[in-house]
C-alpha cells in the first residue's frame, strides 16, 4: 500500500528537497496536499506531477490563477490559511511541516491530531508552542522526527540510548556569511550579504537567520522543547564546516557525533524512512580531502541571539511565541531595509524585555493553548513594529 503524504510548504527550500526524494519512488506515495503560497506555477506542476488530492495556496488573492493552472486535472484547488490547515487534517500517514514561520503552527496541530508522523521542519512552530506541540501529539499518539539538520543529528545519536545517561547536547553553527566580518563591519552588512550561505542552500530567510544566529537561536530552544534537556546542558558550537551536525554527550565521558554532508535532504530522508534507512542520493563524504574539523565557542557580542535564547528559556511560558514574533518582524524589516543588520537583535531585546513584566507571559506551559499563543505573538509583533517605527522616525 502506498503511504499518505502531505507537503506543507510544498514550494520552499524544503518542500523541493522532499519532493525530490518522493519523485525517486513514485509508486510508494499518494500524495494528499500541497501547499505553497506564492509561486502558484511551481505548486500546480508538482500537484499535477505527483497527482495530489489538493493543492492549496496561503494567498486568496491567487486562488484564481491556482484553478487555471490546475484546470482539466481533477486537482482541487483552495487558498487561505484555513483552507490549509483543512487540508493538513485530511488522512496522511506523514505530513512534512515546511512552511516558514508562525503560519506553520495551526497546519502542523492539525497534522498532528491524526495521529500519523509529523516531519517537522517548521522550527518556529517548536520555538513558539513547543509544550502545545509535545502535549498533542502525545495526545494523539502521534510521532515528531525533527527535520533540522542538527536535531536529526541528535535524534539519530540518541537511537537505543537512555535520556537520564545525557549529560550534554551540542549542536553546531556554520558562523554564517559573518562569521569571520570584523565586528565593526557588521551594522553595515547588506541584504545581498546576509542572503548567502557559505555551506548550505536554503531559503532567504534563514540563510539571514544563520549570519544573525538567530536561527542557532532557535534551535537552541528547539533541543530544548523537542528533546525535553534542561537549558544548561545545550550548547552551541561554531564549526565552519558543517559536517558535524550535532554531538550528544554522555555520562560516561563518550561523544557521539553525527557526521554528514550538508544537504538537507539527509535529513529528510531518514524522517521519511524512519525507522528504518534507505539509500539517499546525498554526497558521500570523502574524510581524506576535508582534512580538518574545527570549532570555536560562539562569540556572544557577534551573535547576541544566543544570549536571547538562555533568557527566553529561563522565562519559559509564552517568551517563546514573543521571540519568534518579535524576530519575524524584526527579520521583514531588514529584508525591507528600515533596520540595519544588527538591529534585529536590538528590536527582539527590546520587546523581550517590554514583555518581561507581564505575568501573563510567563504562565506554565500547561495551559498553553493556540489562542493564547496566538495572542502573545500578536502582542509582539505589534510590539515590534512600534520599535522599528520609532527608529525610523
Ligand atoms: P522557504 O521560504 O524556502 O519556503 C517556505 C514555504 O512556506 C513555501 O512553500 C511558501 O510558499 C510557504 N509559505 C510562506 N508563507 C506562508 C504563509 N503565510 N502561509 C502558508 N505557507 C507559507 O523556507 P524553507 O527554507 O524551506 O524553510 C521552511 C521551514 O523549514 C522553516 O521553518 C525553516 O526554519 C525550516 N528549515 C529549513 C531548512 C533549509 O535548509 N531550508 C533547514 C532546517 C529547517
Ligand atoms: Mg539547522
Amino acid at each position: 500500500m502506498p503511504r499518505k503524504i502531505s507537503i506543507l510548504g510544498a514550494t520552499g527550500s524544503i518542500g523541493q528537497n522532499t519532493i525530490d526524494l518522493i519523485r525517486r519512488a513514485p509508486d510508494a506515495y499518494d500524495v494528499v496536499a500541497l501547499t505553497g503560497a506564492s509561486n502558484i506555477a511551481q505548486l500546480a506542476t508538482d500537484a499535477k506531477a505527483l497527482n495530489a488530492e489538493v493543492a492549496v495556496t496561503a494567498r486568496e488573492d491567487l486562488l484564481d490563477d491556482l484553478r487555471d493552472a490546475l484546470s482539466g486535472s481533477g486537482i482541487e484547488a483552495a487558498a487561505g490559511a484555513e483552507a490549509i490547515t483543512e487540508a493538513a487534517s485530511r488522512p496522511a500517514d506523514w505530513t512534512m511541516s515546511a512552511i516558514i514561520g508562525a503560519a506553520g503552527l495551526a497546519p502542523g496541530l492539525a497534522a498532528l491530531r491524526q495521529g500519523g508522523t509529523l516531519a517537522l521542519a517548521n522550527k518556529e512552530s517548536l520555538v513558539s508552542a513547543g509544550a502545545l506541540i509535545m502535549g498533542e501529539a502525545e495526545r494523539h499518539g502521534a510521532t515528531i522526527l525533527p527535520v533540522d539538520s542538527e536535531h536529526s543529528a541528535v535524534f539519530q545519536a540518541l537511537v537505543g540510548e537512555d535520556m537520564a545517561a545525557v549529560e550534554r547536547v551540542i549542536i553546531t553553527a556554520s558562523g554564517g556569511a559573518f562569521r569571520d566580518w570584523p565586528l565593526e563591519d557588521l551594522h553595515n552588512a547588506t541584504l545581498d550579504q546576509a542572503s548567502n550561505h557559505p555551506n548550505w542552500d536554503m531559503g532567504q530567510r534563514i540563510t539571514i537567520d544563520s549570519a544573525s544566529m538567530f536561527n542557532k537561536a532557535m534551535e537552541v530552544i528547539e533541543t530544548r522543547e523537542f528533546f525535553g534537556v534542561s537549558p544548561e546542558t545545550i550548547e552551541v558550537l561554531v564549526h565552519p564546516q558543517s559536517m558535524i551536525h550535532a554531538l550528544v554527550g554522555f555520562c560516561d565521558g563518550g561523544l557521539m557525533a553525527h557526521v554528514g554532508p550538508p544537504d538537507m535532504r539527509h535529513a529528510i530522508g531518514y524522517a521519511l524512512h524512519h525507522p528504518q534507512r534507505a539509500p539517499l542520493p546525498v554526497e558521500r563524504l570523502d574524510l581524506t580531502k576535508i582534512g580538518r574539523f574545527d570549532f570555536t565557542a560562539p562569540d556572544d557580542a557577534r551573535w547576541p541571539a544566543l544570549r536571547l535564547a538562555r533568557e527566553v528559556m529561563a522565562a519559559g511560558g509564552l517568551m517563546g511565541a514573543v521571540f519568534n514574533a518579535a524576530k519575524e518582524v524584526a527579520l521583514d524589516g531588514f529584508i525591507a531595509g528600515q533596520l540595519r543588520f544588527t538591529q534585529m537583535a536590538e528590536i527582539v531585546e527590546e520587546v523581550l524585555d517590554a514583555r518581561a513584566s507581564d505575568a501573563s507571559l510567563g504562565r506554565g506551559s500547561d495551559d498553553m493553548t493556540l489562542d493564547l499563543v496566538g495572542k502573545a505573538d500578536h502582542l509582539a509583533r505589534k510590539a515590534a513594529k512600534a520599535a522599528i517605527l520609532k527608529r525610523a522616525g
